[in-house]
């Protein structure tokens, strides 16, 4: 059976983190990641300045920087009236190396961290049980189709939400669950020039229900906008969610979901929410939609 010092589940960002950390302490750490590759899909996209300052040690900030998009101000907005409060982080000058946000979307600091690592990163390797004796920790893993089992002094886990590991030592994960449906689009769309004073990063209230605008790095000539409509107060299927915001919407547009996540054929529908009044053509140009499960 093969033995390292410390094996981490889960080569998201915090694993990756991990990993990184220890092996450059000189510790023996191997990390497994379940798929076959590191995560791609859009998810969290600001950098918060102690997570710069923290980042930096393994050497990613600049790139991060360079990668993103420096958002000095973020604000709190009414819509439509547009009254808003920015926050202006310069403020922060003497308290951080980063007194800013930036804009960056998390699968980049994945493929920077993991171009950083030294230890060991197995791809397609599932943790499926735990059991722990003495000063050990006897790991079973699927890798490759084959079972076989790790020993290590110490495991990590990382593996997300529903982690496999926590569940294999029974351990519960106490708190609440929003019960809200997220809805994440990106889009081209210009809100800038519809919306005077916005920030990169916006937190909208709106008659209808909060969203947010955030805006991220520019990809090849044209720049993308992440907005997130909240919708339901109720529990609601990501159908009925679409359906009461496309009941909303001047843009009513056909919408389908499937099974793992939610497709609209354009999404001007969801951005009509956030939006009310504004009905520019290109709005129609909106491109992904996904359904965030923040359970
Ligand atoms: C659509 C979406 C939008 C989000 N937006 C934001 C945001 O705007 N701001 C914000 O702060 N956060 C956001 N989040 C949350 C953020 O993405 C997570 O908090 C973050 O990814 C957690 O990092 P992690 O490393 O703990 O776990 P994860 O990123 O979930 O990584 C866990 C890794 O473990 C692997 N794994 C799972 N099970 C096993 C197993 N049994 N064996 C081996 N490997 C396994 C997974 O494949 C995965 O690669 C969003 C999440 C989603 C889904």
């Amino acid at each position: 059976m093969k033995r390292f010092d410390v094996v981490v589940v889960g080569a998201g960002p915090v694993g990756l983190v991990c990993a990184l950390k220890l092996s450059r302490a000189g510790v023996d750490v191997l990390l497994l990641e379940a798929q076959s590759e590191l995560n791609q899909e859009l998810r969290a996209s600001t950098f918060h300045p102690p997570t710069l300052d923290m980042l930096e040690e393994f050497g990613v900030t600049a790139t991060v920087i360079r990668q993103g998009l420096i958002t000095p101000t973020w604000q709190v907005r009414m819509h439509p009236s547009g009254e808003r409060a920015e926050f202006d982080l310069s403020i922060l000058r003497e308290h951080t190396r980063h007194p800013y946000r930036v804009q960056c979307e998390q699968w980049k600091l994945s493929r920077m961290l993991v171009t950083q690592l030294t230890s060991e990163l197995w791809f397609d390797t599932r943790a499926l049980d735990v059991r722990q004796a003495g000063d050990a920790v006897t790991l079973l893993v699927e890798r490759g189709g084959e079972r076989e089992e790790l020993e290590c002094s110490y495991l990590i886990a990382a593996d997300g939400a529903r982690s496999a590991v926590r569940r294999a030592l029974a351990l519960g994960f106490e708190g609440v669950t929003f019960p809200e449906t997220t809805i994440l689009a990106t889009t081209r769309f210009d809100f800038a020039a519809h919306l005077p004073g916005l920030s990169g990063v916006n937190y909208c209230w709106a008659p209808s229900g909060t969203f947010s605008l955030l805006r991220l790095p520019p990809s090849g000539a044209s720049r993308s906008i992440r907005t997130m409509a909240r919708k339901s107060k109720q529990r609601s299927s990501p159908r009925q969610s679409i359906a009461s915001c496309s009941a909303s919407s001047r843009f009513r547009r056909p919408t389908k979901c499937c099974r793992r996540g939610l497709i609209a054929s354009t999404s001007a529908s969801l951005i009509t929410i956030a939006l009310g009044a504004c009905s520019s053509p290109a709005m129609r140009r909106t491109s992904i939609v996904r359904r965030a499960a923040w359970a």
